[in-house]
């Protein structure tokens, strides 16, 4: 007699089912800067058990879960996320960033709370399908992008959910223009050694809502996190520090990935176009004798302070898919304000020349590398 013993199956793209809502919202105006304050028509979504595997993948309309009291999500925190966005192009193409760099990070958040794993491609190519059937969602001006979050959830009994769900947001008010002004915490920690810091998973996320309202409360936009006297990322963003050096080449820096710090694609990038300048491309506005040494480096409170007094400190900077990059101009520390170098227009010109040509291959107007992908 033949067992039909099957192996689960994997998650497929060529499976897709695509069922349309039959009414659609009105799009509304484009500057809604934060996720979710207006969900695009539709989601895609494949729910996985331990016995068939997973499910063919569908797009369908926007709409509730329906969830057991006792799936694993809501009494362990078996969630993980990614953030990332979609452009327009100058040939009217939706383009995302990098993507498959967000995907393998979306695997690894899922392999370390055991949830089901899935091949980043598949995964990818049903995104490209969602972002064709939302099109309309996408905005075209430059600045204002459609967010993607992709989640996926532990149910019950090693079962999961998967979704990709979609906002339109818009430029950033403050970019460019006002500096943000960080409270470096004291009494919390976001990520410690030996923990899950470097993961996008929800269990980081929650426990920083409290030390973020301390720090609004206190008339900041956002938390530093240190680990003793360390700076490791500020609020859900990677930090740089930009150092002149004595014959006016200049050092920028951010803490090396040493499992407390989130991995940032935008991080990444920064790092990957500074070493770039000059010899592989001139990055917008900057000089082709200036020589910018990027790398890794621990970055102290006492440092940052030692820099500022020694005035070498040049510029402080966050980065991430949100915000791109931005400048910070304020830190509080100890009762005390640092106040940092500002600039016409916010950004000095080193976050300002990576802030220019970042943005310019996101939205398609600049080729480098495959980063941007047609979709
Ligand atoms: C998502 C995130 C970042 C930024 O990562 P990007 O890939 O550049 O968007 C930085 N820090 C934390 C804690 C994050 O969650």
């Amino acid at each position: 007699m033949a067992s039909t013993q099957r192996s689960p199956a994997e998650l497929d793209a060529s499976k897709l089912r695509i069922t349309l809502a039959q009414e659609l919202k009105p799009i509304p105006p484009s500057n809604d800067v934060h996720f979710g304050q207006n969900i695009t028509d539709h989601m895609a979504f494949a729910s996985y058990d331990p016995i068939e595997g997973w499910s063919a993948p569908e797009i369908k309309p926007y709409g509730p879960l329906t969830l057991y009291p006792a799936s694993s999500c809501f009494q362990y925190a078996t969630s993980a996320f990614e953030g990332m966005k979609a452009y327009i192009g100058p040939d009217g193409e939706p383009r995302l960033f990098r993507p498959a760099k967000n995907l393998a990070r979306f695997l690894r958040s899922a392999s370390r709370l055991s949830l089901p794993l899935f091949a980043p491609d598949e995964l990818l190519n049903i995104m490209k399908t969602l972002l064709r059937v939302e099109r309309r969602w996408i905005p075209d001006q430059r600045g204002h992008s459609l967010y993607l979050r992709p989640m996926i959830i532990g149910t019950r009994h090693n079962s999961a959910l998967l979704w990709i769900m979609c906002s339109p947001i818009g430029q950033y008010p403050s970019i460019g223009a006002r500096p943000l002004s960080l409270l470096a915490v004291n009494d919390a920690v976001r990520a410690w050694p030996g923990g899950t810091g470097e993961y996008k998973i929800s269990g980081n996320y929650g426990p920083t809502i409290g030390p973020m309202q301390v720090a609004h409360q206190q008339g900041y936009d956002q938390c530093l996190w240190l680990l003793g006297d360390r700076v490791t990322e500020a609020g859900v963003m990677n930090i740089f520090v930009v150092l002149k050096r004595d014959d006016d080449s200049v050092d920028l820096l951010t803490p090396s990935l040493d499992g407390t710090i989130l991995p940032g694609i935008t991080r990444e990038s920064v790092l990957d176009l500074a070493a770039a300048h000059p010899s592989r491309t001139v990055l917008p506005g900057l000089s082709k004798s200036l020589h910018i040494y990027a790398g890794e480096r621990d970055i102290t409170m006492g440092g940052l302070q030692t820099w500022l007094a020694e005035e070498c400190l040049l510029e402080v900077l966050v980065v991430g898919t949100a915000v791109v990059i931005q400048p910070v101009g304020r830190i509080g520390y100890k009762g005390v304000d640092l106040i940092l170098p500002v600039y016409d227009g916010g950004l000095g010109p080193v976050g300002k020349a990576l802030h220019q040509r970042i943005t310019d291959i996101q939205y398609g107007v600049f080729e480098w590398d495959g980063w941007s992908v047609r979709c």
